[in-house]
C-alpha cells in the first residue's frame, strides 16, 4: 500500500483508520472490552479527521467521523430515540478550545457588551442513556446505541437508586399543563463511583474473573446485563444534563434546564458553571482538572455548551455532534487503566 517513499496514500490510510476505529469501537461499545486505550483511539480519530480536512473527497457517509460510535446489541430490544442522541466534537487542548469559542462567538454575533454565555459542565466518563417519562411516570430507559436506536435497559435502570420513578411536582410546575399527557425524554450519564469500581474489581480478582478496564467499562458492562439482579448489585449512579425536546418546558437556558432537572428529582452534577468569557471557561477547565482525582467518579474533560437554548437551535448539529457544544478533553490518565493485552485481528 505504501508508495515509493514509504508513505501510505491518503485514501488507503483513511480506509485503514476507518477499519481500526470500527473494530476498536465494536470492542468498546458492544463488548464493553476495549482493545486499546482511549488516548490511542482518540489519536486515530484525530488523524482521520485531519486527513479528511486535508482531502474532503475522502469524507463518505459511512466514515467513522460521520456517525455516532455506538452499537445496538441483539441481546436487547431496540428502542428508537425521540430525537437523535449525538456524540461530541473534541478540543484536545486550550488553543483548540479557543478556536471553537471564537468561531461560536462570531456565529452568534457576540459583542463586548453582549458576550455569549456558556455553561461548563464536567464530562462524566460513563454511559449515555435516555430516560422516558409518560404522564410524569418513568416508563423506559435506553442506551445511546448508534444515536438513532438504543438498547432497552428499563429493567436494569429501575434498579439504580437515584433514578426517580416519577417526576417531582416542583419540576412539573415548569411543564405545560403540569406535565400530564406529555412524554419527556431526559438524558444523562450512568456511571460507577470509583470506590464501587475498586470493590467490584477486588471481588473479580478474588473470584479469578477478569477485572474491568476502568469505571466507564464497568458501568457499561453492569448496565447492559440480561439479568437486572446483576445490575442491582453494581452500585450505579447517574447525572442528568439534557432533554430530547425542551418545547413543553418553561426553560430558556442550559443553566435553567439543569435547575429544572434538579427540581424534578434527578441527580445533577453540582459543578456546572455559567461563564461569559474565554478566561472564565479556562478557569473552569483548570479547576476541573485540579479536582479530578478528588472526585469519586471519573471525568475525562469538560463540556462547554452555549447556554441559550434558542442559540443552540440556531447553531444546530453536524452528522455526529452539536455545533453548540464542545468536549475539552483532559490529557490521558492511563495509569488507572488496566487494559488487558488481548491480541485482536485488525
Ligand atoms: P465523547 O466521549 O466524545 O462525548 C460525548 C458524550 O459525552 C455524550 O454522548 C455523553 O454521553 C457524554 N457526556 C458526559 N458528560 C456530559 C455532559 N455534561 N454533557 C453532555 N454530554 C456528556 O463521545 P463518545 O462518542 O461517547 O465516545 C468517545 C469516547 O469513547 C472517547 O473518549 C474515546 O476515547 C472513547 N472510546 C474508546 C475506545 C477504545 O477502544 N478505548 C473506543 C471507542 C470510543
Amino acid at each position: 500500500m505504501a508508495d515509493e517513499k514509504g508513505a501510505t496514500p491518503p485514501r488507503a490510510r483513511a480506509a485503514e483508520l476507518n477499519r481500526l476505529l470500527n473494530t476498536y469501537a465494536y470492542r468498546y461499545y458492544a463488548l464493553d472490552d476495549p482493545a486499546v486505550t482511549d488516548a490511542e483511539f482518540d489519536r486515530l480519530l484525530q488523524e482521520l479527521l485531519a486527513l479528511e480536512a486535508a482531502h474532503p473527497e475522502l469524507v463518505s457517509p459511512d466514515s467513522y467521523t460521520q456517525r455516532v460510535g455506538g452499537y445496538v446489541s441483539e441481546q436487547f430490544e431496540p428502542v428508537r430515540h425521540a430525537a437523535r442522541m449525538y456524540s461530541m466534537d473534541d478540543a484536545m487542548d486550550l488553543p483548540e478550545l479557543d478556536e471553537w469559542l471564537s468561531r461560536t462567538d462570531e456565529a452568534l454575533g457576540a459583542t463586548p457588551q453582549h458576550p455569549v454565555a456558556y455553561t461548563c459542565e464536567l464530562k462524566i466518563d460513563g454511559l449515555g442513556v435516555a430516560l422516558t417519562y409518560r404522564d410524569a411516570q418513568f416508563v423506559r430507559a435506553a442506551t445511546r446505541g448508534d444515536g438513532t436506536t438504543g438498547e432497552n435497559v428499563t429493567a436494569n435502570v429501575l434498579t439504580i437508586a437515584d433514578v426517580p420513578h416519577a417526576l417531582a411536582p416542583a419540576g412539573l410546575a415548569h411543564v405545560d399543563s403540569g406535565g400530564l399527557g406529555h412524554t419527556i425524554e431526559v438524558r444523562g450519564e450512568v456511571y460507577m463511583p470509583k470506590h464501587s469500581f475498586v470493590r467490584l474489581n477486588e471481588g473479580a480478582d478474588a473470584a479469578g474473573r477478569e477485572p474491568f478496564a476502568n469505571p466507564r467499562n464497568a458501568a457499561a458492562g453492569s448496565l447492559r446485563q440480561k439479568d437486572p439482579k446483576v445490575t442491582s448489585h453494581r452500585d450505579l449512579e447517574t447525572f442528568l444534563y439534557a432533554v430530547a425536546d425542551e418545547s413543553p418546558l418553561d426553560v430558556r437556558t442550559q443553566a435553567e434546564f439543569l435547575q429544572w432537572l434538579t427540581d424534578c428529582g434527578f441527580s445533577v452534577n453540582p459543578h456546572a458553571c455559567r461563564c461569559t468569557s474565554a478566561r472564565e471557561v479556562h478557569e473552569f477547565c483548570e479547576r476541573a482538572l485540579a479536582q479530578r482525582d478528588e472526585l469519586d467518579y471519573d471525568i475525562d474533560g469538560v463540556v462547554v455548551k452555549v447556554d441559550s437554548l434558542a442559540s443552540q437551535e440556531a447553531l444546530g448539529f453536524t452528522a455526529r455532534a452539536p455545533r453548540w457544544a464542545i468536549a475539552f478533553k483532559f490529557p490521558p490518565e492511563e495509569k488507572r487503566t488496566v487494559l488487558r493485552q488481548i491480541r485482536i485481528q485488525v
